[in-house]
């Protein structure tokens, strides 16, 4: 739920209050003059007028106006107002643009009490430049989508099943042109031997599924011939991961709901491209899965004869989500035509460890997809970090009785890299990446512009590459 009802970009009547902006002069010291860097000065100026001192540095971190957003939102909301005037002369357009992402991303609000909450902010924003009205326009339609994959990661696990899931996406897809949804039932994945997909989805009573959207604009279909995507993308859907027989502890089990933030945010963008018409073909798989223990769940040590023919040691049931990805990536290799290929995935605790929560992960074996990535991550505020994937590293997987092992070796660390590692063995062409977004799909505190929960990393970075990079 957006708690924004609207922007305007003209001043509002009757509004509550009116901010404006200043920027923070160097604070001088006894050796050097300081610089301003804590984007949360707000001052009372009498009748209503609040004036905003935002940090002196914010021209080298686009990401600075955008925290100024979130921190404007928060303190509108506390207060309790509902219409607002703010006065963004100062601004240039990349500007306003990014202190509107940074409110829209901080308005919005998850909850299931029974007392529902309606969105309530009026904004008028006073001397922007008129023309951006229609980019505004396209970052509401954007951000419907960034807030669908919030929804359904910040949804529990009893609410957001694996069939809930698919219908909603569903239901979705019905109002979108140009997209085709295909669903596998486990009976289907049997009959592919998606058998690593099964393996991990053994053990809850909620069978598994496999998900793939096509978006084809009609314009790409005159024009070119074959059935070759522009982009692939590939989503870890755990409806909950328990571990398995490998059970996590309890504290670490209390937001396994997030675990299918890649299948959200894949399907989302793929959805998105249609609603934005963006003219690239783009295909979205997502396997659905429940990790759960019981006397049917497999076992450590279990070995599976995965979908591409390698055999594979399940030695932690835990490291589940590379499973399921392995086979889905095959399947994608073996059966369509693609540019280039991305997944995201909630992979590795490690992720966490290695950059806390401001960046992601990213790896492959694609350097120029890799490198305009992390540019439109920049671009975004969704930054990515990259880890290198070499062939060292594959020794870690290796296996005494099965071709690889899903887990690397006690005490040599690089769990991030091992779980790129293990997904590369069936990755078949020099296009992909892979995005461990465990330390930014989901957030038990507030950082940056996002309140706990969800945050919808990777729609708008993927739309900024799709847009401007892709070709
Ligand atoms: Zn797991």
């Amino acid at each position: 739920m957006e708690m924004i009802k609207d922007i305007y970009f003209k001043t509002i009547e009757n509004s509550e209050l009116t901010i404006f902006f200043s920027v923070a002069e160097a604070q001088e010291t006894n050796k050097e003059k300081k610089e301003v860097k804590e984007p949360n000065k707000l001052y009372v100026r009498g009748n209503n007028v609040i004036e905003y001192v935002i940090p002196n540095n914010f021209k080298e971190d686009t990401d600075i106006i955008r925290k100024v957003g979130g921190h404007i939102i928060d303190y509108l909301l506390n207060i309790y107002v509902k219409r607002v005037n703010i006065d963004v002369s100062n601004f240039d357009s990349q500007m306003i643009i990014n202190l509107i992402e940074g409110m829209m991303i901080s308005s919005y609000q998850f909850n299931i009490k029974s007392k529902a909450v309606e969105p309530r902010l009026e904004i008028g924003l006073v001397n922007a430049n008129k023309s951006l009205e229609k980019e505004y326009e396209e970052l509401k339609t954007l951000f419907y989508y960034v807030n669908m994959t919030r929804d359904l990661v910040n949804g529990p696990a009893n609410i957001v099943t694996i069939d809930e899931f698919v219908e909603r996406i569903k239901k979705e897809a019905k109002n979108h042109e140009h997209i085709t949804l295909k669903v596998f039932n486990s009976d289907d994945l049997e009959k592919l031997g998606m058998n690593q997909i099964l393996a991990v989805g053994k053990g809850s009573v909620n069978k598994p599924k496999l998900l793939i959207m096509t978006y084809n604009p009609s314009q790409k279909n005159k024009e070119s011939q074959n059935n070759e995507y522009d982009l692939a993308l590939v989503g870890k859907g755990v409806i909950f991961d328990s571990g398995g027989l490998s059970i996590k502890p309890a504290k670490s089990m209390e937001t396994m709901k997030e675990d299918m933030a890649g299948a959200a945010t894949v399907m989302a963008i793929t959805l998105a491209t249609s609603k934005l018409r963006l003219n690239k073909k783009v295909i979205a798989l997502a396997p659905l899965v429940e990790n759960m223990p019981s006397g049917s769940a497999t076992k450590p040590g279990d070995v599976i004869k995965s979908y591409s023919g390698k055999t594979v040691e399940v030695l932690n049931t835990d490291a589940e989500g590379r499973l399921i990805l392995g086979d889905t990536i095959a399947y994608a290799y073996k059966n369509y035509k693609f540019k280039k290929l991305i997944d995201f995935a909630t992979l590795t605790g490690a992720c966490i460890i290695a950059l806390g929560p401001f960046a992601a992960a990213i790896l492959g074996n694609d350097e120029t997809l890799i490198k305009d990535l992390i540019e439109s991550g920049e671009k975004t505020g969704e930054r990515l970090w990259q880890l290198p994937t070499w062939n060292d590293y594959s020794e870690l997987i290796k296996s005494k009785i099965a071709d690889i092992k899903n887990i690397g070796i006690d005490g040599l660390g690089a769990g991030t890299i091992v779980g790129a590692v293990f997904i590369k063995e069936f990755v078949e062409n020099k296009n992909w990446a892979h995005v461990d977004f465990a330390s930014t799909a989901f957030h038990e505190q507030k950082i940056k512009y996002y309140h706990p929960g969800a945050t919808g990393f990777g729609v708008r970075l993927v739309i900024d590459y799709v847009k401007n990079k892709l070709n």
